[in-house]
């Protein structure tokens, strides 16, 4: 997860290989909703772990409802039967529709027919996305709902604490035009109480979303309820109907989270060696209705097949083809379409989009916006939006609205023919269905090394480097190069085989030679926070002072420096990198956009170690230190491999009088500076 103000995707250029994605938001809340409602135990396996699945699970637990662990993505949920052992209750639902509106309908008729009372509210977005056409029909069926700020819309209050009589013998209307939510919710509450007639929903308007209704009938049929549905119009809940949990329930792969990798590959070369993206968990007969994103992928041009419980795309024509298209089944999804029509061969509309504006945010408003911001010519309607591509590509700072869907969207711009990088804000808005999507993402796109930024930070030992650039690396979302930790690994590693590093035995060339065979063949792996050495936690190890003296004279060997080479370039991975070390700069990435040198003087130096190594507890005497950093200075400096110096086009800072705070600043300011994306 990338908690980071922004995130900057370099040029891409191109992708393959596997993904697993995570579970299906509408299928995990429906499915949590339904096994609470039920009688028994229902495990639920492959579950979405996301900021709306985590509202829905944090609810239902406060309504009551042991919910445990079972696994990995695997909960078990002992269901209520109906039951609504906690009577009041205050719902915090975020900004989370599916959790919002079925809970809005299952605790209004529970409330009403057991006597309790709920107040369900959300952030302030979720305040202004209506809910009207569901609390009429809930109060048509005698259902005490209060809208506490504005009529039709959250926070409510549902029930007054008393039972109230339902009136069930006429059909419930409800209008299916603005959220087809409504109808879910009511599909999934009406159950409840459907003991002594059949009860029947009527649907007054043309119903949207058609897909995501098929999603609740074929749920509600696993948990036992059938549903006699006659057209779009009417459907029919069978007197005596009763929630029966299946024993355990697997949620499928999100399609609409599908939809970026299906781009991905419609729109990316494969990389050489692979055969397109494959995603696993989903398939074409999924039950979710954004699966259909296939027919309009394949429409623009990609290759989609069916690999059973799989799908392989690879990129076919080229430029897509421009499409003119009415989305009403694929709402959700269609998003994506209109980052693939900046790709395309002409103008691509995408039509019967209205339920975009009362989403997240108005999507259609923002996909115009910040597609404009690319350079692309974007018509905007009320329900429809129509987009040219770019015909001169510009760099973007792409806003997001917290919205999960545009951050996803536009990522897929960092393919522009132009290998301009693209800004994604609030990266960490992806949360909400896809916590790991730019991890996912990275792990099957690629670039020549030359794209990825690398920030080197060079200077001689304790001059604060290592936390300077792990401080960095945080707030950039990069990956992090110690490559100090390599030097003291190989000290540590030959005292281990009980090979000498004296400086007089390193001068033999055979003995040169078998440390570099040992830095070669290194078993090492870095998770974070620790190194492990052959599967040995090494972190603490390779602090100690005498590791540090250890690595200082093995470095200055040049068999061990150079089998060292290639695990660092190695490091230079998407989306970047910020590399510590003596000659991040000189040797191994000369390239590099970005090199600070830092200085402080020895004096400077020896105190911070000194205070260091006291506050740890560890004994330690001034004098002693500073003898043995300028001994190590000197090696580093005067060594014929790779001296430590700074490169010719470093940027020097002396921190001296810094705190690391002041230094991180510094290099943040000098890095955005040259980074250069447009303020908003
Ligand atoms: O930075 P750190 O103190 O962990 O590095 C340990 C030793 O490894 C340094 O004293 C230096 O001699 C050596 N080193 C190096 N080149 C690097 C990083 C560290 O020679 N890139």
């Amino acid at each position: 997860m990338f908690d980071i103000p922004s995130l900057d995707i370099p040029s891409l250029s191109s992708a393959g290989g596997r993904v697993r994605l995570p579970g299906s938001k509408s299928i995990s809340n429906r499915v949590l909703l339904l096994a609470a409602l039920s009688d028994g135990p229902t495990l639920v396996e492959d579950l979405l772990d996301s900021d709306d699945t985590r509202v829905m699970l944090a609810a239902l637990r406060q309504l009551g409802c042991a919910i445990e662990e079972a696994g990995p993505a695997s909960v078990r949920v002992q269901g209520l039967g109906g039951r609504l052992p906690v009577r009041e209750a205050a719902l915090f639902l975020g900004n989370a529709g599916t959790a919002m509106r079925p809970l809005t309908a299952a605790l209004a008729l529970m409330a009403a027919s057991q006597g309790a009372r709920f107040e369900l509210s959300g952030v302030p977005r979720m305040h202004e996305r209506p809910i009207g056409d569901l609390v009429d029909a809930l109060r048509q069926l005698g259902c005490p709902v209060q809208c506490l700020q504005t009529e039709g819309y959250p926070p409510l209050r549902l029930g007054d604490g008393a039972p109230h009589p339902l009136h069930l013998n006429e059909p419930i209307r409800v209008r299916g035009d603005v959220s087809s939510q409504f109808l879910t919710a009511l599909l999934l509450a009406l159950p409840l109480v459907a003991q002594e007639h059949d009860v029947v929903i009527e649907v007054v308007t043309e119903l949207i979303s058609k897909p995501y209704i098929e999603i609740t009938l074929n749920l509600l049929q696993r948990f036992g309820v059938r549903v006699r549905r006659e057209g779009w119009q009417r459907f029919t809940i069978a007197r005596g109907s009763r929630y029966a949990s299946p024993g355990r329930i697997a949620v499928e792969a999100d399609a609409s989270s599908a939809s970026y990798f299906i781009a991905l590959g419609a729109i990316a070369p494969a990389t050489p060696g692979t055969d397109g993206i494959v995603i696993e968990g989903v398939g074409l007969d999924s039950i979710q209705g954004d699966i259909r994103f296939v027919e309009a992928a394949r429409l623009m041009g990609a290759e989609v097949v069916d690999e059973g419980n799989a799908l392989r795309v690879r990129r076919d024509t080229w430029p897509l083809k421009a499409i003119d298209l009415d989305c009403n089944h694929i709402p959700d999804a269609a998003m994506t379409l209109a980052v693939m029509a900046l790709y395309a061969n002409g103008t691509t509309t995408l039509r019967n989009i209205a339920s975009w504006r009362v989403k997240e945010t108005d999507r259609i408003a923002a996909m115009a916006i910040e597609g404009r911001k690319l350079g692309a010519t974007i018509e905007e309607g009320a329900d429809y939006l129509r987009v040219t591509p770019p015909t001169a590509w510009k760099k973007a700072n792409i806003h997001t609205y917290d919205d999960h869907r545009v951050a996803m969207c536009f990522s897929l711009a960092a393919f522009n023919p132009a290998r301009l990088p693209v800004r994604i804000e609030d990266p960490k808005c992806v949360g909400k269905t896809f916590p790991d999507y730019f991890e996912t993402l990275f792990s099957v796109c690629h670039t020549p090394a030359e794209r990825i930024p690398v920030v080197c930070i060079d200077g001689p030992t304790a001059s604060g480097k290592g936390t300077l650039a792990a401080e960095l690396a945080s707030r950039l979302g990069y990956h992090l190069l110690d490559s100090g930790a390599l030097y003291r690994l190989v000290g540590l590693a030959a005292e281990r085989e009980g090979l000498s590093t004296t400086e007089a035995d390193l001068r033999e060339p055979a003995h040169a030679e078998r440390l570099g065979r040992l830095a070669a063949g290194l078993d090492v792996r870095f998770t974070p926070g620790k190194t492990w050495l052959e599967g040995e936690d090494v972190t603490e190890a390779l602090r100690t002072e005498s590791a540090g003296m250890a690595a200082s004279r093995v470095s200055a060997v040049p068999q061990v420096r150079t089998a060292l080479v290639d695990l660092q370039l190695q490091m230079r991975r998407l989306p970047g990198l910020v590399a510590d070390g003596r000659d991040m700069g000189t040797v191994i990435f000369p390239g590099a956009p970005l090199k600070i040198y830092l200085t402080a003087s020895a004096g400077q130096r020896a105190q911070r170690r000194h205070k260091q190594l006291i506050s740890k507890g560890i004994p330690a005497i001034l004098a002693d230190l500073l003898a043995d950093l300028e001994a190590r200075d000197a090696r580093d400096m005067n060594r014929a491999h790779a001296p430590l110096k700074p490169a010719e086009d470093a940027v020097l800072l002396d921190n001296s009088e810094l705190d690391i705070e002041q230094s991180v600043q510094f290099v943040l300011k000098r890095w955005h500076g040259q980074q250069a994306f447009p303020v908003r």
